[in-house]
């Protein structure tokens, strides 16, 4: 069987990461990971969560399974930070969450999900979009479109493209939306554009598929999830997709949510939480739990909880600093770039305009590696390396 595999071509992003693990050079800058880095350089563990994690390990009395839904708690937890307390499908019976092995396998069960009940659907993404988020989709024989979303001229979403775009799609279409930090450009809806586009789904039929991967990175915990919170009032079905791994910086421990917006909740919401299910355990079977039961804890307690908000405070405050350092240096270092539209962006992430060829150029003969569509993390810089970037990118670009 496996000598059928003869010409594996290497997956775009995987391909970057193994190049650069591979690079010896001194100089080596891995801007392409999507994982937030203090001012030290490291990814460090949360104190809240550590804290957290000590307190459930020293009083766990059972490694039982949990099951193929996951952690309740962690999912009531998770739909109150997502949604806020107050919102009105909480506690409406129509909302059903699975805890899932992170955003990515929430976005696989949505996809299987879809297979089953839609299968003639079309799932739309944004051009760009973080290129993993469509092979959920692909793997799953689904059909994909995109749409047009990103002015590379003036470094701003072009909401009326956007919607022209979609203007294409068919009643029943899923449009997936990245509730804030948009990955890769950074581009977000205004609170406006949140609420024209929940009038245009209702309109036309389609089918939200919100992706929450950075809650709290852009405007903060509230903030960010205001769009998101709008739409999830007005859609009669819709469906969200949660990751821990950015908020809580758990990447490793996989912990994500999968929510269900069901149209009259009741027996009918029952059924497709249980569907889902049936679903996971075809898929792996069960989530893992030593993350989920982390973040509860943290969720449960208000002096972790603050203790957490804080810490994702002082990460977005660095990232947004970080911003600033590099508009200020590529102003200098960089007359002919205006960079300033880097600083309208949220999170972590923003394109540089760089051919392929151009970012293939930066990988061997600068050791600078970025993701595709030029994604850079700021928070993978510091002083030094800002102006090494710009050094190298005024090489490519001459
Ligand atoms: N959605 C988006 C938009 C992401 O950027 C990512 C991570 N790159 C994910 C989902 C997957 O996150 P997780 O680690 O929770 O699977």
């Amino acid at each position: 069987m496996f000598d059928k595999l003869t010409d594996y071509q290497d997956d775009i992003i995987e391909g970057i990461f193994r190049r650069c693990a591979a690079d010896n050079r001194p100089e080596v800058m891995n801007l392409s990971i999507g994982v937030y880095r203090d001012r030290h350089g490291a990814a460090p563990v949360m104190n809240a969560v550590r804290q957290a994690e000590a307190d459930v390990i020293a009083s766990q009395q059972t490694k039982a399974y949990v099951g193929p839904l996951g952690n309740m708690a962690y999912a009531g937890a998770i739909e109150r930070l997502v949604l806020g307390d107050d919102h009105p499908v909480i506690d409406s019976g129509r909302l059903k969450t699975a805890q899932t092995p992170g955003a990515g396998a929430a976005l696989r069960v949505a996809a299987e999900l879809i297979r089953d009940l839609a299968p003639d659907t079309t799932i739309w993404f944004s051009d760009p979009v973080w290129l993993h988020q469509v092979d959920f989709f692909t793997r799953a024989g689904l059909k994909v479109a995109w749409h047009p979303y990103y002015d590379w001229q003036s470094g701003t979403l072009d909401f009326d493209a956007m919607l022209d775009g979609l203007g294409k799609a068919k009643a029943g279409d899923i449009v997936v939306i990245h509730a804030a930090c948009h990955n890769p450009t950074g581009a977000d809806l205004s609170l406006d554009q949140w609420r024209v586009l929940t009038e245009f789904c209702l309109q036309r039929k389609l089918m939200p598929l919100v992706d929450s991967a950075y809650q709290g990175y852009g405007d903060g915990i509230e903030a960010d999830a205001a769009g998101l919170r709008h739409m999830a009032a007005h859609m009669p079905e819709m469906m969200i997709a949660v990751s821990s791994s950015k908020s809580f910086a758990v990447y490793r421990d996989r912990v994500g949510a999968l929510m269900l917006l069901h149209p009259e909740g009741g027996r009918g919401a029952e059924e497709a939480w249980l569907h889902m299910g049936d679903l996971i355990r075809g898929l792996y079977f069960m989530p893992p739990d030593l993350g989920a039961a982390v973040i509860t804890h943290i969720m449960s307690d208000a002096s972790l909880k603050a203790a957490w908000q804080a810490e994702l405070e002082t990460a977005r405050t660095h990232v947004q600093r970080l911003r600033q350092l590099t508009v200020d240096h590529f102003t200098t270092a960089l007359p002919d770039f205006d960079s300033r539209y880097m600083l309208r962006q949220k999170g972590m992430f923003s394109c540089l305009p760089l051919s392929d060829e151009q970012r293939l150029t930066l990988e061997q003969d600068h050791a600078v590696y970025l993701m595709p569509s030029g994604r850079l993390n700021f928070a993978a810089l510091s002083e030094d390396k800002i102006t090494y970037l710009a050094e190298a990118l005024n090489t490519v670009w001459k």
